[in-house]
């Protein structure tokens, strides 16, 4: 664990929320066309099936992560597009020629079509849409307002008021939720090495003290592995120095694939890296090995092989952070010592 793939940007955050608003859009409309026995024979039937088709369409590459920005901006423009005909409709052929005595359930749709609004446009340019919109059918409304009753008076009050308030209250959420998301979008990058993409040695800092303020709770066994690249200088000098960040990367590549959820990888500075594990001081040091022999075998391109030193320690009783390190660090000098490429366990 530890790669930036945890990091969810606001588009992602946002084909989350459309790849369950698009089905239940298109359930909607379903029912809409089947409560009103419409199908192919009106205009709004047309309509109806041509956006479902479309809806689906959609989903189908929000989900597939195609032409994202395009797929989001046409179906708002056809959901404003149908916003305003079925607001018409309900006026001009509800109420005038059925004699219809309110706006009916049309109210139930404005909600799902504010948020949808939110969702694609930025706040103001949302605000500016809806507000645009609400005009578009005030104008509409105002057109037979001396025709229709004045029970429909009341309810086409009420759907203004509903829009009115249904865009002021999402403008607010949609700052709240911006904020949100880009201040935990902030917090998780400022755990992040940046060349890596694993944790920084700051955030590495953070969890095992966590982890050993846990402990007396959970009682867990917890180790700490300190692992460094052997004459990553030799490297650089014959390489170059990009090659060098090249060989960091793809060894931490190689390294967190092979580690699970529960084993936490971090940069500690340089060519130098920890791990913190739950598990004891022979099983951490049995995934040294198991990573001290996979870094062997792998080909690091144009750099050929490189290796790698181990330092492992657990934690015993009275340790702290500071103890708990010192102990895998002196362990990695020992491997240094004793000719590099291996684990010691102390
Ligand atoms: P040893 O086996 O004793 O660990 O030898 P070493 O050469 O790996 O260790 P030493 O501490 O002598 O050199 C580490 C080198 O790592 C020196 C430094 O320039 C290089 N280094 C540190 N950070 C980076 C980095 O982000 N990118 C690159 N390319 N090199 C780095
Ligand atoms: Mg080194
Ligand atoms: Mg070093």
């Amino acid at each position: 664990m530890g790669l930036r793939e945890n990091v969810k940007s606001l588009d992602e955050l946002k084909r989350n929320i459309y790849s369950w608003i698009l089905p239940f859009i298109v359930f909607t409309l379903f029912l809409n066309t089947i409560l009103q026995n419409s199908c192919m024979t009106t205009l709004s039937g047309i309509v109806n099936i041509s956006l479902i088709v479309w809806f689906s369409i959609s989903w189908v590459l929000v989900r597939a992560k195609q032409s994202f920005r395009f797929t989001e901006i046409s179906n708002l423009i056809l959901i404003s597009i149908y916003h305003i005909i079925k607001f018409s409709e309900v006026l001009f052929v509800g109420v005038l020629v059925r004699g219809q005595e309110s706006l009916g359930d049309f109210i139930i749709w404005m909600p799902l079509y504010i948020l949808y609004i939110f969702l694609t446009l930025k706040r103001r340019q949302g605000l500016f849409l809806s507000l645009m919109v609400l005009l578009v059918t005030f104008i509409v409304g105002m057109t037979l307002f001396r025709e229709i009753t004045t029970d429909v008076k009341d309810s086409l009050i009420q759907f203004y008021a509903a829009h009115f308030v249904y865009t002021l209250v999402l403008f607010y959420i949609h700052y709240l939720f911006t904020i949100h998301t880009e201040l935990n979008l902030v917090r998780k990058q400022s755990q992040i090495d940046s060349l890596t993409g694993i944790f920084n040695r700051q955030h590495m800092d953070e969890l095992l003290a966590e982890k050993l303020m846990q402990r007396p709770k959970e009682n867990k066994p917890l180790s700490v592995i300190f692992l460094d690249i052997d004459h990553f200088k030799c490297i650089n000098d014959r390489f170059g120095h990009d090659m060098g960040d090249w060989v960091l990367k793809e060894f931490t590549r190689v390294i967190s694939a092979r580690l699970t959820d529960t084993e936490f990888f971090g940069r500690w500075g340089g060519e130098e890296f920890v791990i913190i594990t739950d598990s004891g001081l022979a099983e951490a040091g049995v995934l040294a090995e198991r990573l001290r022999v996979i870094i062997e075998q792998h080909t690091f391109q144009s750099a050929g092989k490189v290796t790698c030193s181990f330092g492992v320690s657990s934690y015993q009783n009275g340790d702290d952070a500071l103890s708990l390190i010192k102990r895998a660090d002196e362990g990695l000098y020992l491997s240094k010592t004793r000719g590099r490429n291996q684990v010691l366990i102390n």
